[in-house]
Formats: C-alpha cells, structure tokens, sequence
C-alpha cells in the first residue's frame, strides 16, 4: 500500500518505518530540510532504540523515502498519516496550528480519493476542523474531490518507541465509515495481528481516547508521588507501601513508581490539553487538574531537597551539584518537559552550579541550556563529579543503576547522593557511608 507520512519526528519516523518493514510504500514528509537531509544522507536525528536500522534497511530497498514536497509525497498515497506537533500554547490549549497548515496544503493538493489520519495527539473535534480546512480548500479551488478524515492516535512510548509500534497493545481507529475502517485494517493487519486488537469507534471517542489513556497515566504518577511525599512525613516508605499495594491486580505494579514528576513530549501537555478541553465544554476537571498540580511541585522537589541540606549547612551559594540525567526518562534524547530542566533552574536561582551528564540527552543539552551560564554538560559519566559537593541523579538511565560507588565517594566534596528515581538500597547507602536523600523514604543522613 502507498502512504504518505507528514512529520517526521519521534511519532511519524517511527510510524514511517514500521509501515514500510511491512512492504508499504512510505514517503516521509517533513518542512525541516535538514531532517529532511540527514534522512537522505542515511541518519537520523533523534535517538530511539532499534529505530536507525529500521530506517537504514528500508531506505536502502526503496521502500522509505524522504522529502519536503508534499505535493509529491502524496501522490500516489491513499493513506496519508499527519504526524505533526501538537504543543501547548501557554494558556494551555493545544496549538492545533501545524495541523491546520497540514490540512490547508493537503486541500490546495487533493486531486483523487485520500484518507486523511489524524495520529497527532487532536482534542475532541479537530478531525472535523481538519475537514472543514480541506473541503474549504477544494471549494476555493473549484473542484470536488472525496477524502475521509480518520482519527487513529498513537500510543508509543519514546524508548520503546519501535516495538510499541510493531506490537501495539491496542489499534484505535476512528471512523463512522465501515469502508474506511477496513481499509485501515488492512493496513495495520501485520500489527494488530489479534482481531481484538483492532479497536474500531466513533471519531470524537478516539480523540478522547487518546487524552484518555494518557490523563490516568499522569494520575498514577502524581497518586504515588503524593502517596510518596506523605510516607517521608510519616515515617513510611514508599517501595514497601508501593510493593503492598501493586499486589492488589486492581491496581498493579506498573506506573507506580514516584519520582521527579512526568515530563516528556506528552503527558504535560495533554494533561493541560484536557483541563482546557472541559473548560471550554463548561465541564469539571478538578482531579486532572490536581495531577497537574502535584506534578508541577514534585518537578522541583529533589532540588528544594538540596537546597534544604545545604542551607542547614553553610549555605547553598557557590555549591556545585553534579546531574546524572538530562533527558526526561530513560532511553531518550528528549528533554521536552524534563524534570532535569526545573531542578537545574531551581539550583542555579538558588547561585549554585550545575555539572551535568546524559548518556545521549547532552547534544540536546548543550543547545537548550546554552543561556545558563551557571551549567556545564560533561562527556564522561564521572566528570560531572570531579569536585562536585554533591550528586543528584534525575534521570533512570540502567547506567546509573550499579555505578562506582567508591569512585563517587573520592570525587564529591560531600559524600551526599540526592536521588530522584530511588536507583539506590537505603541500607547499602548507609554502610558505604554516604548520606543519600531519595523520594517517598527515609533520608539516611
Ligand atoms: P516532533 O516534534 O518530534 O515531530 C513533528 C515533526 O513535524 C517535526 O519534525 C516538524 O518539523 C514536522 N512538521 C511541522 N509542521 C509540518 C508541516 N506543515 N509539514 C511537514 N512537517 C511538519 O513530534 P512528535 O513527538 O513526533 O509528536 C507528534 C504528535 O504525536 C504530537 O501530537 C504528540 O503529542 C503525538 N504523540 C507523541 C508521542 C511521543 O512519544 N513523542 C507519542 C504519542 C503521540
């Protein structure tokens, strides 16, 4: 089958390359030339684990192609996927902009039947503005031409990004038109190989779907970095309370780990997207907006937590802190919403440094924290650390996991570990001598 992809980021990337592994003809579309560019000169320009061989092997058997043209790129598509951003705009709405250009130059293009899938995160009712933009188009141009709008949001986790595509939990595909369903079901049959998987609805429920899923998420890691903030009050420990009640398989072990509050591309802005959503329907979102709430303070706690020791100890000014983690999880370049990014401004308002390292986030780093004089990114995992009063690790890359304790104790001026994803054995922190403070437990001071 012959589809079109336009955006080619983390989402429409991904998407591009596990059609065409499929034996789809996909043709990448995106407005930055020098994506665009690497792409053709056979590199990607984001990190997702298994995802440039992907790209590379397809590329090179003429099923992936790339280009800016999307007059071209569409062509010969029946199926053509919008993967553009959805940002916040700073009231918190979701800035559909890039959609509606995308569906203005589909209309000023459409020469022959197209299905037209929304898999940008949309709020409910945009697969009927994208209509309107298209069919508003067409008028102008004078002629009449039959396309279907289709929303089919993606639910990939950047890190597994790949095989979240090759094997979805779930296919949402919305649509009221039998036809168009079918056809969409043909295209995802190598994926959603169970029928079950395949989950077919009204347009409006598959936008809702999506903000959905992605809502009771953020409401998971906000319960438990509450749940986590009052066990430190308590005299409780999180991991146990965490091990009790994940045994309940109403509630389960996954999405109960607190920590530095959720970042990312997505659950920040969707969470917004939805508090603005029932605002304009005139509706309710107190919890939704309370998981905003305890996010945006939980963003910030490790570094009140450093600030705090160092001000029961001489003061907070001129103190360096060594960051293990810019990225906003694991297996990621992406530092879009990243806890790192509040911590780091908190600390340096405070006057102190920042010393950082990412195992691949510090590219991004460099660019994004360029204004901060008070920030260093270091190459080396250990180079951060070379006279650092202390270590705070924001980010659970496995690297951080098991590392040199002894080393990290000779480096740090303090032997002082502040941990945000609670990597480290409170015992074991103990008995190597450290002082470690980490989330939702006891500090061993
Ligand atoms: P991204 O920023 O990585 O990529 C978007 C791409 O679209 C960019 O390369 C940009 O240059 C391109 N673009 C913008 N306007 C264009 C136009 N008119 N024509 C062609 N290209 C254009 O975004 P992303 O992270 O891939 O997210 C895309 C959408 O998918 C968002 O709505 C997001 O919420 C949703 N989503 C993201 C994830 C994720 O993990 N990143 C997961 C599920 C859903």
């Amino acid at each position: 089958m012959n589809v079109c992809i336009i955006g080619t980021g983390y989402v429409g990337l991904v998407a591009a390359a596990c059609l065409s592994e499929m034996g789809n003809d996909v043709t990448c579309i995106d407005v930055n030339k020098e994506i665009i560019n690497r792409l053709n000169d056979g590199k990607i320009h984001i990190f997702e684990p298994g995802l440039e061989s992907l790209v590379s092997r397809n590329a090179a058997e003429g099923r992936l192609t790339f280009s800016t043209d999307l007059a071209e790129g569409m062509q010969d598509a029946l199926f053509i996927f919008s993967c553009v951003g959805t940002p916040s705009k700073t009231d918190g709405s979701c800035d559909l902009s890039y959609m509606d250009t995308v569906a203005e130059q589909i209309g000023q293009h459409l020469s022959d039947y197209k299905i037209i899938i929304n898999k940008s995160t949309v709020p409910v009712g945009t697969a009927d503005r994208v209509k309107a933009i298209i069919q508003k188009e067409l008028d102008q141009r004078g002629v009449s031409v039959e396309f279907d709008v289709v929303s089919n949001p993606e639910f990939l986790k950047e890190g597994d990004a790949v095989n979240d595509f090759l094997k979805p939990d779930r296919v949402i595909v919305g649509t009221d038109n039998v036809r168009t369903a079918k056809l969409l079901e043909t295209l995802y049959a190598p994926f959603a190989r169970s029928r079950d998987k395949m989950i077919v609805m009204g347009v409006r429920s598959a936008e809702m779907t999506k903000y959905a899923a992605n809502c009771m998420l953020a409401t998971k890691i906000s319960f438990m970095n509450e749940v986590a903030n009052l066990c430190e009050t308590v005299g409780a420990d999180v991991k146990e309370v965490r091990a009790g009640i994940g045994s309940d398989r109403r509630i389960g072990y996954h999405f109960i780990y607190p920590g530095v509050g959720y970042g990312g591309s997505c659950f920040p802005k969707d969470v917004r997207a939805l508090i603005n959503t029932a605002r304009e329907y005139g509706c309710m979102s107190n919890l939704v907006e309370a998981v905003d709430t305890v996010n945006n303070r939980q963003k910030r706690q490790i570094a009140d937590k450093v600030i705090d020791y160092f001000s029961a100890r001489g003061g907070v000014n001129g103190k360096t802190v060594a960051v293990w983690g810019l990225s906003f999880k694991a297996n990621t370049d992406d530092m879009r919403e990243s806890a790192a990014l509040d911590i780091i401004q908190v600390l340096t308002d405070a006057g102190m440094k920042i010393r950082a390292y990412d195992p691949v986030a510090s590219e991004n780093g460099k660019k994004i924290l360029a204004d901060n004089s008070h920030v260093s990114i270091m190459d080396g995992q250990y180079d951060p650390l070379d006279g650092a009063d202390a270590l705070a690790v924001v980010t659970d890359w496995n690297q951080f996991r098991n590392p040199d304790f002894n080393r990290i104790k000779k480096m740090l001026v303090h032997p002082v570990i502040f941990d945000g994803r609670n990597l480290f054995s409170r015992t074991f922190m103990k008995d190597m001598g450290f002082s470690y403070i980490s989330v939702g437990r006891q500090p061993v001071i």
